[in-house]
């Protein structure tokens, strides 16, 4: 399918675009990596009147420390944060998310911003941003603004960005060293959305977890942060009844869709088992 005509629009500047975005209104769009608002558009599904591309945006690049944070610019790409020692040093939850993102091909222009502003509950940034209590950098014409992660997502494609805003930056506490985390996927094969993923993010003191959050992918209207199943782990060394407990507390949140990646009743399981699985290896990962 080819997709409805549109004008292109390829400012330099946050402050340009913002204002491309604020004058243009609702017809207009930013295109970032396009791998999901050109597929949008060529279904007819996405139809924009104007596309502001953020390409040529130098300010929204790169990936650095910012006091107890990393920053990561919106238009770094999935293939900048594999890359990237200081990510896989300090936070290589986001690096083996990334690997399991897609294909080498889309990941060379996916980038960060487009993965969280998207919307998609299949997406997997949400829901490992969630886990890492992350914030979204936001600018609009009325300023800037920063939201967290687990106050973003309203509904599928619903999310806290007003007209004419955009995300310029992802900002990531950096979790203490020797922590301990991971991301559980499945997929039905190379390039899929996950049928289920879990998000873990958990550190130990004395062989008990100290902290955890879980969140869940695509088996929900968003990501899903798992609250009960964080508190049937806290104080625990994790054993087989614990990690029953947390598998079915992460299941009740669930409510996916019957599709070509199964029947809801299986999703729902899948999701307890990625919630097991990401449990079970952030414990051995962590120090403590
Ligand atoms: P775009 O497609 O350019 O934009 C997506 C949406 O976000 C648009 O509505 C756009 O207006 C908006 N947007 C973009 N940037 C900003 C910004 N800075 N501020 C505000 N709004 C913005 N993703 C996964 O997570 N997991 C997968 O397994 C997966 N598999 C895929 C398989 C295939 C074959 C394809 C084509 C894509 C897949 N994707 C997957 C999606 C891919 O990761 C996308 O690149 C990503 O979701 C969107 O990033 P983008 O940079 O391409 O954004």
């Amino acid at each position: 399918m080819i997709p409805g005509s549109f004008q292109y629009h390829r400012p330099t500047t946050v402050a340009d675009a913002v204002r491309l975005l604020a004058d243009l209104g609702e017809d207009a769009r930013p295109l970032a990596g396009g791998h999901s608002l050109i597929p949008m558009m060529k279904l007819r599904m996405a139809t924009p009147e104007h596309l502001v591309d953020l390409a040529a945006i130098a300010e929204l690049k790169g990936i650095r420390h910012a006091g107890a944070s990393i920053v990561i610019g919106a238009m770094t790409t999935q293939k900048e944060l594999i890359a990237s020692d200081l990510l896989t040093s300090a936070l290589p939850i986001i690096r083996e998310t990334s690997l399991l993102i897609a294909d080498p091909q889309v990941r060379y222009c996916g980038t960060i911003g487009g993965n969280v502003a998207n919307g998609d509950p299949g997406n997997d940034m949400p829901g490992v941003m969630m886990a890492l209590d992350a914030s979204y950098q936001i600018a609009g014409s009325a300023g800037t603004r920063e939201v967290k992660a687990r106050d973003f997502y309203f509904g599928a494609y619903f999310t806290a960005l007003e007209p004419g805003e955009m995300v310029t930056a992802v900002s990531v506490p950096v979790p203490p060293a020797g922590h301990g985390a991971a991301y559980e996927k499945l997929k039905r094969k190379i390039g899929d959305y996950a049928t289920a993923a879990a998000a873990v993010v958990l550190t130990k003191q004395g062989g008990r977890i100290a902290q955890a959050s879980i969140t869940l992918t695509n088996v929900g209207q968003t990501a899903l942060l798992a609250e009960d199943a964080m508190a049937a782990v806290r104080g625990t060394s994790l054993g087989p009844d614990v990690l029953a407990r947390a598998a079915a507390a992460a299941e009740a949140i669930t409510d996916p869709a019957s599709d070509g990646r199964g029947p809801a009743a299986y999703r729902t399981k899948v999701a307890g088992i990625m919630v097991r699985r990401a449990l079970e290896r952030a414990f051995a990962r962590a120090a403590g």
